[in-house]
């Protein structure tokens, strides 16, 4: 079975072509600035002996041209990976929110669709893109399975004392206000792969998962299921991120507004994008941050400070509220990569169980690796995520089912 996965944002679209009988990736890419004349493609085509690597500086108009460009790389005669567009039996769709409704991945159907248009008050930037993807996807794919996989759904699992924030009742009620948590195909993933590797019952385990990208996240996994998440009603809350704030005290907009008389939209702004690593040093790119604190500059060290104690209370957070600790996953672009930033967070935490080894830490590889001591009573593993590949699963597992239900 082959499987598309797309991710559509506003300007971008990042693609991969799954062969699910081994999990290969046949192709995989990303489109970006969408609609702008220095729009580019680039991408990867995994073919026998060397792969093929491109980049096209070419304009692309929009979400519709993006597509007919992928659908020509991958059905290329010379290096395509696929004679025509019917041998992709789904398209896998990275859907951000799915409200309440979502609590695992779903075959497009018109009611789907209209389920997330109506959750584009929740998801004013993402949820438009995600559809316009899916429609074109219908386009050009027109016999394969479409199916939505949601960002929000791994989160689903919190108890209401987790994800009720304390508002007045019918903000909740009439409004659904409450926290819905994302990056759940990243948290999803390496909490699978975590509990692989945890020789006990599934029921009987607490991880903590760190996903530290552009964006940043944590979620508490007990028993397998979330029950807890550090982004909240949108991916604004929580830890210290590249370009955003995390969590502040709520009273910072009404201040924005009346004492210095700016508007909802350039407060949105300043939380969103001016904020986080690049507010306090100038740049949101944690190698730059770490390049300046190992300069000395004051700013990039305090940053750093501030970026590792918000992970720290976290982690003593979840581990409260679990009650247990069996191991914690650091992944994504940091948390992979930053054998610094790992032990910056994990220094002075034995009294939680947590020993990292600085050796096993700075030793450079690919795949999931434990980082921690032999006395460590807490495991520290670097687990690299794998979000596309866990819509792909997800989408076949809905195919499955289907074709089940059907026979
Ligand atoms: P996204 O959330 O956009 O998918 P990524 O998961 O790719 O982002 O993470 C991007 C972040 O990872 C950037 O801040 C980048 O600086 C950081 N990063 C990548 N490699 C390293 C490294 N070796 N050391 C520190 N940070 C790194």
């Amino acid at each position: 079975m082959k499987i598309l996965v797309i991710n559509t944002g506003s300007s971008s679209i990042k693609f991969e072509l799954f062969e699910m009988n081994n999990k290969s990736c046949l192709s995989k890419g990303t489109i970006e600035r969408l609609g702008d004349a220095a729009s580019s493609i680039s991408y990867k085509i995994n073919k026998t002996g060397e792969p093929i690597k491109n980049k096209l500086e070419i304009p692309i108009a929009d979400h519709t041209e993006g597509l007919k460009k992928i659908v020509e790389i991958l059905t290329d005669p010379e290096n395509g990976v696929i004679k025509d567009t019917s041998e992709v039996d789904a398209v896998g769709h990275r859907v951000v929110h799915g409200g309440e409704t979502y609590s695992g991945a779903r075959l497009i159907t018109d009611d789907v669709m209209a389920k997330v248009k109506e959750l584009i008050p929740l998801a004013p930037l993402h949820n438009p893109a995600n559809i316009q993807g899916i429609e074109v996807a219908e386009q050009f794919f027109p016999e394969a399975a479409q199916v939505a996989v949601f960002d929000t759904a791994f989160h689903q699992t919190m108890p209401a004392k987790s994800y009720r924030y304390p508002l007045p009742n019918e903000l909740y009620e009439k409004e659904k206000i409450r926290a819905y948590g994302f990056h759940g195909s990243s948290h999803s993933y390496v909490s699978k792969q975590m509990l692989e590797a945890l020789e006990k019952p599934v029921a009987e385990t607490a991880i903590i998962t760190i996903h530290l990208g552009n964006g940043c996240s944590m979620a508490a996994v007990k028993g397998g299921k979330c029950i807890d998440t550090s982004m909240g009603l949108s991916p604004l809350g929580g830890l210290m991120m590249g370009t955003r704030t995390g969590d502040i005290d709520p009273s910072i907009p009404f201040f924005l507004a009346s004492k210095m008389g700016l508007d909802l939209q350039e407060i949105d702004k300043i939380l969103n994008k001016q904020s986080g690593l690049k507010g306090i040093t100038g740049s949101n790119d944690m190698r730059d941050v770490m390049e300046l604190r190992a300069n000395g500059d004051e700013n990039a060290i305090l940053a750093i400070d501030m970026y590792v104690q918000r992970i720290k209370k976290f982690i003593g957070a979840y581990a409260a509220e679990m009650g247990a600790l069996d191991s914690i996953v650091f992944t994504a672009g940091i948390g992979e990569n930053s054998d610094e930033l790992r032990s910056l967070i994990c220094d002075n935490m034995s009294f939680l169980g947590i020993e990292l080894d600085e050796s096993k830490n700075a030793t450079r590889s690919d795949g999931n690796r434990p980082v921690h001591t032999e006395n460590s009573k807490v495991g520290v593993w670097v687990i690299p995520t794998n979000e596309e590949l866990e819509i792909a699963i997800q989408s076949e597992k809905v195919i499955k089912q289907e074709v089940a239900q059907d026979a």
